[in-house]
């Protein structure tokens, strides 16, 4: 299970934090490849979009959630249409500040279509490497500016690469939020193509959630047919909610989430 990835880091200068409760965050992990907008791909047609069957028992097998990290990027727009299209599919965005900070319509945008919005710390660091009281400045500052974007904050937590311990999530319950790691590695970040994403997002199990990422064509163009593929198991994408039952996420790591109607 790949938590950590391989990505290049670059510098984006020194951003600060609404009221300065972060000092200089001197860089941001590349994880959103935002720089990719130009191959944005086109809205899939509704012929692509998942024909969920009607009736009482269409979320029979249960429910999973669709959860999208790093936003927000100049794709997002372009990943709103795709869930739009594929029956009104809704998902989780776990957002970081920075980005957020430069963009507060989108997140706007993104509550006002229908959608969660978490919290993805501010600059993408190493949380456990971090220490206090950074780590939790992260979080703190995250939630002031998704509050101030979208009128409420956070009540879900991501850590970046799934990196976690005992305090960040003390910090995470201390801001009222629930950390939500996952159950389901779609690698999209690793460049895959869309079927492959689809495969082993489509390899998910009721109640589970599934990691996937903004900035990724190819993670935008696999929408519909994950969202055909769960409909066709009777699986219906719900919101992330606190677990009383602690779930493995992978191997040695656990959480308290799990995905259940909207
Ligand atoms: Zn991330």
């Amino acid at each position: 299970m790949a938590v950590k990835r391989s990505v290049p880091r670059r510098r984006i200068g020194t951003a600060l934090i609404g009221a300065g409760i972060l000092a200089a965050v001197p860089s941001l992990s590349a994880c959103a490849s935002s720089d990719k907008a130009a191959d944005a791909p086109k809205p899939p047609s509704a012929s692509a979009a998942a024909a969920a069957p009607p009736g009482p028992d269409r979320c029979a097998a249960g429910y999973v959630a669709l959860t999208f990290d790093d936003g927000p990027t100049p794709m997002t727009s372009a990943y709103v249409q795709a869930l739009a299209a594929a029956g009104n599919t809704r998902a989780t965005f776990f957002l970081t500040g920075a980005h957020a900070e430069k963009d507060p319509g989108t997140v706007r945008a993104l509550v006002e279509a229908g959608h969660a919005v978490g919290n993805h710390s501010y600059s993408h660091p190493y949380l456990d490497q971090e220490g206090e009281p950074k780590a939790f400045n992260e979080l703190l500052g995250t939630n002031q500016i998704v509050k101030s974007a979208a009128g409420s904050a956070p009540t879900l937590f991501r850590p970046p690469f799934g990196r976690t311990n005992a305090q960040i999530r003390d910090d995470a319950r201390r801001l009222g939020m629930t950390e939500v790691l996952w159950t389901t590695d779609s690698f999209d970040y690793k460049g895959i193509p869309a079927d492959e994403i689809t495969r082993n997002a489509l390899a998910v199990q009721p109640g589970g959630v599934i990691l996937l990422h903004e900035g990724y064509p190819a993670t935008a163009a696999a929408i519909p047919a994950i969202v055909k593929g769960l409909a066709d198991r009777g699986l219906c994408t719900g919101k992330v909610v606190p677990s009383s039952t602690t779930i493995e996420a992978w191997p040695g790591q656990t959480h308290n989430a799990v995905a259940a109607p909207w």
